[in-house]
């Protein structure tokens, strides 16, 4: 089963009724994305750059992140690289661009609310993104986006900056809230991204890594969002979260209309091989069950055949 999937794993992945989806790579350092494309991976589909901003006592650069966003299209051949602007706040303070004291820090100043926040900071940020998107494919996207009005602030800071028309711009949808207004996102964003990992915590109240709350992404609740942003966003899905890597969601993932899978790099052979064995289900009838339990009943109880 592996070794068969790591033989196709540089050929693209097409479902049995003819659908593209790309699998791409969740990265969080470089040698992540030489890994990445030695796993067959078709792009970067989110480069987690807190790396490069954590522990530490002053930000990078404009040229230093210039250099590591360089390195990681380099180490993907080139391939798209779609940089997520920094995901910090709350659990995971920078000791130079401090937020406040947070009893809640999941519900307070993180992801892009930190870096609309931090204007010096964000504006670093994404003069870099532009310089490198000038050299090669790059896409942007901003994490943690409640609303409109903040995805507008963020594209006025990028507009500063003068990107090229070839810069991608995209959202991660990973609250609730944005989910539920997908459509109000559509002509400002090329693409979104669903973060299945936040998303679900958001929705079931349950804090991610407290294993006394454990949550699944396959909650019909969290399929429901899913399936609306597919419906109604009207352009380009992506998930990036875990729930992407996991081969029995594959089937569910691709027929509610997701078109990218942005995977763990080991995973993007299994993952490929999954989409290759998917297509033509139905799949409307698991969003109406009533936990994820059932759900993974129901994916793991298909034949074979994949019907
Ligand atoms: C997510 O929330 O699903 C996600 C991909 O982002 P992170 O895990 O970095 O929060
Ligand atoms: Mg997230």
């Amino acid at each position: 089963h592996r070794s068969q999937a790591v033989a196709h794993a540089h050929e693209p992945a097409v479902t049995r009724d003819g659908v593209a989806i790309a699998v791409a790579a969740n990265v969080s350092s470089v040698e992540d994305a030489v890994a990445a494309f030695a796993a067959g991976a078709d792009l970067a589909g989110l480069v987690r750059t807190e790396f490069l901003f954590l522990d530490r006592d002053r930000a990078p650069s404009v040229d230093e992140q210039v250099a590591t966003y360089r390195r990681l299209a380099e180490a993907m051949g080139g391939r798209r690289i779609t940089l997520r602007t920094l995901d910090v706040g709350g659990d995971k303070p920078l000791r130079y661009a401090p937020g406040p004291p947070e009893r809640n820090p999941f519900l307070g100043v993180r992801g892009l609310r930190h870096s609309l926040a931090h204007p010096a900071l964000f504006r670093d940020q994404l003069e870099a993104i532009v310089r490198v998107a000038r050299e090669t494919p790059v896409s942007v996207m901003f994490p943690m986006v409640t609303s409109l009005e903040e995805l507008l602030a963020a594209r006025r800071v990028l507009h500063e900056a003068d990107p090229p028309a070839g810069l991608e711009v995209g959202i991660m949808v990973e609250v609730p809230a944005a989910a539920l207004k997908a459509g109000t996102f559509q002509r400002h964003v090329d693409f979104v991204s669903l973060g299945t990992n936040d998303l679900t915590q958001y929705t079931l109240a349950a804090e991610r890594g407290n294993p006394a709350v454990p949550a699944d992404g396959l909650d019909p609740a969290v399929l429901r969002l899913i399936d609306q942003v597919c419906r109604s966003v009207g352009v380009p899905v992506a998930v990036c979260g875990e729930l992407a890597s996991d081969e029995v969601a594959v089937p569910l993932l691709t027929a509610l209309g997701v078109r990218e899978l942005s995977v763990t790099p080991s995973a993007v052979p299994t993952v490929k091989e999954a989409v290759r064995a998917a297509g033509g289900e139905s799949v409307a009838w698991m969003l109406e069950l009533p936990d994820a339990a059932a759900v993974r009943r129901g994916l793991e109880g298909r034949p074979a055949t994949g019907r």
